[in-house]
């Protein structure tokens, strides 16, 4: 391998992958934004990694993936090592390496911004799995031994994959239920393809099938089985079912036509843009599924070209919004967010590419009420000041009397956010839920970790903790699974089987 330059932190900048031409973008290209590194740029990037005696990087990372030793292996060119490393913490880091926020996380948190510039961590590691899974590496599972248990992991979002996963190389047949007719939740069903292209999904079943992994897609459970149906044929459940229940800030007008909401015009659009990346997994393309928490999931698009898009709500779905807009060929898009830019929830990598694509945010505006007649033609707007912090430590947007405008527009995306939609189902097996719909459990410092108050049911994801991020998400399924394995090892106890009767 190259010999390591100490000083390459300074000769060598920082430097992403490049990324699709701008014109392109404009004009409607739906690829992944950023290529992927080729050898030597992985190699000069990787290699300006100081590794840390204490590394930030790895410690901010919610799986506290062993970053420095990852990025010199990769440094060396030794991949196959490198790609087993990234996959002994991390059960999906091809798709944590393309839509983390590292801005906020890993990079976020990295020595180098002292002025020199974070290393590229996001997309070594994706250059990484990329290169290994191409080349034909799959994780090796020869010497794990089958103990004979049979796990249900219902959601194949992030957290159930993640759960599925380890499962498996602790030997226990996993066996994931969807409602959905392919894997990956919202990294399928609602995440962009210029964040993340489909095909890195339908690579990742492969993966897991090949460990042993299986799928029941187009399966929901409450409807098509039970979960006493599953209670009776595995030994336990994982749920992880996502947050579905759409936020929509009760706003008059919100019933005009050009009104939509932002998961359903994400997920419509989706499918049109990858109907034949769906039907490489073997779908058939337009067969589908469930409405999303009572929204019909196949909504009208409205032809977007040439029209004024105003998107509410700053967070990750709002950015994915206005940059979908931009790729329609949307005359003009506005972002309208009632805090200012340093409190916006969204990654602020992904706010300056769609600032890049002609996405015009207003900040510290709310907005009052759609108006039109029959279909909504402007959003009346008013300024805020940010006040005191709320009960979280985030400060109040609050309004400024006689600062009302209004704004035009021909379609308005709602993206105000989601909450969990637990199923009635749940309250009949003892799983507890907080006020707002959140599952209970022991949490990751639980003597069984992320078990519901059912013994042999666990969750995690956004179904537990709210709508948050695939890597948390992946974090929680990848302990419940730690939580299942240990259970299944403990011979089976009187008061289990009382708690159930
Ligand atoms: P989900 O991904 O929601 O998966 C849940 C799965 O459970 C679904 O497939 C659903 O069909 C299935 N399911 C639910 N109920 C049942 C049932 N009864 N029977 C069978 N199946 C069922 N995070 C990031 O880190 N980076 C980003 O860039 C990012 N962008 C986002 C963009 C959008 C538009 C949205 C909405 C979210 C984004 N997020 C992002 C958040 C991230 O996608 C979620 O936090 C993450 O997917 C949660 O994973 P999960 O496994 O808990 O749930
Ligand atoms: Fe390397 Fe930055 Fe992590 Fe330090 S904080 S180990 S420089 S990636």
């Amino acid at each position: 391998s190259p010999r390591k330059d100490v000083f390459q932190f300074r000769n060598q900048p920082r430097g992403m992958p490049v990324r699709i031409p701008l014109q392109l973008r404009q004009d409607g290209d739906w690829g992944e934004l950023y290529g992927r590194f080729d050898e030597a740029e992985a190699c000069h990037q990787a290699g300006r990694c100081l590794d840390c005696g204490n590394p930030y990087c790895a410690w901010k990372c919610p799986l506290h993936n062993y970053i420095p030793q990852w990025l010199e292996l990769a440094r060396e060119g030794r991949i196959v090592e490198a790609a087993e490393l990234c996959h002994e913490t991390n059960p999906l880091p091809e798709i944590c390496g393309r839509v983390c926020p590292q801005d906020r996380l890993c990079e976020g948190s990295c020595t180098l911004n002292d002025g020199f510039g974070a290393v590229t961590i996001g997309a070594v590691e994706k250059y990484i799995v990329d290169r290994a899974l191409a080349e034909g590496w799959r994780p090796n599972l020869g010497k794990v031994r089958a103990t004979g248990k049979r796990v249900a992991v219902v959601g194949a979002g992030p957290a159930g994959l993640a759960c599925a996963d380890r499962l498996a190389r602790a030997g226990v047949q996993a066996v994931v239920f969807d409602r959905y007719e392919a894997i990956g939740g919202l990294l399928q069903f609602g995440i962009p393809s210029f964040k993340l292209d489909k095909s890195i999904m339908t690579m990742r079943r492969e993966v897991l099938e090949g460990m042993g992994v299986q799928f029941r897609l187009g399966v929901e459970v409450g409807r098509d089985v039970t979960l006493d149906a599953l209670l009776a044929q595995f030994d336990a459940v994982f749920l992880g079912l996502g947050s579905y229940r759409y936020t929509d800030g009760g706003l008059p007008g919100q019933e005009l036509d050009g009104v939509l909401p932002a998961l359903p015009f994400l997920v419509q659009n989706g499918r049109i843009v990858h109907r034949a990346g769906l039907a490489d997994v073997g779908v058939e393309p337009g067969v589908h599924s469930r409405p999303i928490a009572g929204w019909e999931d196949h909504i009208a698009l409205p032809d977007l070209r040439g029209r004024r898009v105003v998107v509410l709500g700053g967070g990750d779905t709002g950015m994915d919004c206005v940059r979908s807009a931009v790729r329609l060929g949307a005359a003009s898009v506005h972002c309208v967010y009632r805090r200012d830019e340093a409190n916006m929830p969204g990654s602020a990598r992904e706010v300056a590419n769609a600032r890049e694509e002609g996405v015009q945010f207003l900040f510290n505006r709310q907005p009052l009420a759609l108006l039109g007649d029959g279909a909504v033609r402007g959003v009346r707007v008013v300024e805020t000041v940010l006040g005191e912090p709320d009960a979280g430590g985030r400060r109040n947007a609050e309004a400024i009397a006689g600062s009302e405008t209004v704004l035009d527009a021909d379609v308005v995306i709602i993206a105000f956010g989601f909450q969990p939609d637990p199923p009635d189902w749940l309250a009949t097996h003892g799983i507890a839920l907080t006020g707002n719909g959140r599952i209970v459990t022991s949490g990751e410092h639980g003597a069984l970790p992320f078990q519901t108050g059912h013994p042999r049911v666990f969750a995690g994801g956004d179904a537990v903790r709210g709508a948050d991020l695939v890597v948390t998400a992946t974090f929680e399924g990848r302990e419940a699974a730690s939580g299942i394995v240990r259970l299944l090892a403990q011979p089976v106890r009187v008061a289990d089987i009382a708690l159930e009767t």
